[in-house]
């Protein structure tokens, strides 16, 4: 098996790409397959720079990997099609030579007045197909000496002959058999009076040269493929498979997630941040947002593709053996981004701490707190990421070891605390002193032992505890907390709390 991923350097890689991806990739691991990356560069006026940059390294962090592309290199190289123009002219020539192509001189300014002349009379818009062919000056209507004389002396350009009358059916491993009239079908160009390639003549003729056997991608390209099947049929080569993915659609159902939606829905539709080199607006993206890449690859997975059994948490190698296009459904798939967030809180609490650390560190140094070891900041992780789904909320569930309680409390957290507590807070502080190692089980043993002998409410004490240490009413467990922010800190939160509240000093 030979797949591709072939995007068009004309932005930052919108997340239903990085799935298409994805798919593709999880196939060709699957079955020890190749995975190619073809950069299609062949319309100059929609290239972005930098966005080739991007898509490798989007799909890096999603730890989707290539054998061969322009970054890596191979058999087929150059893989970048605007590195490629030679190759498809040939073959464009060939095609007219074949009968299935011919040489158009038209202008911009004929195809213009054309289309205006065919609005006037209230048809329906004017393609250049089977029966408008006949009206434009082209090598089909043009005498031959006449078409020999434009060929040398002025720009033209290449077009597929669309044959009339006829039924293309083809099958999609998703879809089923699907099939298109010509009838509805243009003549498109297939090379430009600049001598580049279209997107239809240059993917084909690449995907034959580099031997792909399966061409999976976006619903959006199912209209092409009458065109597609065509043309192999032209050539007389033999025909890839064909899969098309369901449309990612946006949450409310409501149409097709677009690039344009940006972060106008609340979420990032970007992997990777992006800044728009032309117009410098910024969009967001998962990577930035706190995602682990193995959240992200697990929820996009899913989005179009249900597992056999009844299951939702996969890692990247677990997908690669549970994947399959049968399972693959027609109907676009909603985008949930509360659902993403939940597959990646799941993984935030398998990750091994080694790869969470770096993150969480320059995440620590970026908000300018104060240095900790990274012994403190793996055992901060353990603590909080019960209770984060992104990277960012796990320094917020810690914010009890950078920052102290704002006193007095506010309501309602005030009428939490515990007058008895208060009251024997001195003993407190007092048994706490008393204590050999400081460490979260010997902790809870003597503060347990104390409640009882007290005889208090063991979870008001807590409660007024936690109140007094961390200004919360929940979180990670006290011992825990106690532990991390050593004796003394413990003891100066205690003297603070009694100052401000007024409660006289113990010994
Ligand atoms: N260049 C096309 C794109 O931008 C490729 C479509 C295909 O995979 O054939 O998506």
């Amino acid at each position: 098996m030979v797949v591709r991923f072939a995007p068009s350097p004309t932005g930052p890689l919108h997340i239903g790409g990085v799935r298409t991806a994805l798919y593709n990739y999880l196939l060709a691991r699957k079955h020890k397959g190749r995975f190619i990356l073809r950069i299609e560069d062949t319309d100059q006026t929609r290239y972005v720079s930098g966005a080739e940059e991007y898509i490798i390294e989007a799909l890096t962090w999603c730890g989707i990997t290539f054998d061969e592309g322009p970054h890596v290199g191979g058999p087929h190289a150059p893989y970048r099609q605007s590195e490629r123009k030679a190759i498809y002219a040939e073959y464009a020539h060939e095609l007219v030579r074949r009968g299935w192509a011919y040489y158009a001189f038209d202008t911009e300014e004929e195809l213009e007045a054309m289309r205006q002349k065919v609005k006037a009379a209230g048809m329906e818009a004017f393609q250049y197909d089977a029966v408008t062919r006949m009206y434009m000056k082209n090598s089909l209507t043009l005498p031959p000496q006449e078409v020999e004389e434009r060929l040398r002396s002025q720009p033209y350009v290449i077009r597929f002959l669309m044959p009339r009358g006829r039924e293309v059916r083809f099958y999609d491993e998703i879809r089923g058999w699907v099939s298109f009239h010509t009838r509805e079908l243009d003549d498109k160009v297939l090379l430009k009076s600049d001598g580049m390639p279209t997107y239809h003549l240059a993917n084909v003729v690449d995907d034959h040269l580099m031997g792909v056997t399966h061409v999976i991608r976006g619903e959006e390209w199912l209209p092409s493929t009458p065109l597609h099947v065509l043309l192999y049929e032209a050539f007389g080569w033999e025909m890839p498979k064909f899969a098309h993915l369901p449309l990612l659609l946006r949450p409310d159902g409501g149409g097709k997630l677009s690039k344009r939606d940006g972060d106008q829905l609340g979420f990032p539709v970007f992997p990777l941040r992006w800044k728009d080199p032309h117009t410098g607006e910024e969009s967001s993206g998962y990577r930035e947002r706190g995602f682990l890449p193995e959240g992200v690859v697990n929820y996009l997975a899913l989005l179009g593709w249900h597992p056999a059994e009844d299951r939702e948490l996969f890692t990247m190698e677990e997908l690669i053996e549970a994947f399959s296009l049968e399972r693959v459904s027609k109907a676009g798939a909603r985008f949930d981004y509360e659902k993403a967030k939940w597959i990646n809180q799941q993984h935030l609490r398998r990750a091994p701490i080694e790869r969470l650390l770096p993150r969480v560190e320059q995440l620590w140094r970026e908000r300018g707190l104060p240095p900790v070891s990274q012994l403190v900041l793996a055992r901060l992780i353990e603590l909080a990421r019960e209770r984060a789904s992104l990277l960012p909320e796990l320094i917020e569930a810690v914010r009890f070891f950078y920052e102290r309680p704002a006193l007095p409390l506010k309501e309602p957290l005030a009428e939490k605390l515990h007058g008895g507590v208060i009251a024997l807070l001195p003993e407190i502080e007092a048994l706490f002193q008393g204590i050999s190692s400081w460490e979260a089980p010997l902790l809870e043993a003597k503060l347990k032992e104390w409640v009882k002998a007290r005889g208090l409410p063991m979870g008001k004490v807590l409660l007024t505890l936690r109140l007094i240490l961390t200004g919360e009413e929940a979180g990670p467990s006290l011992y825990a907390i106690m532990e991390l922010l050593g004796a003394r800190e413990v003891s100066q939160r205690i003297q603070r709390f009694q100052e401000v509240y007024g409660v006289p000093r113990g010994v």
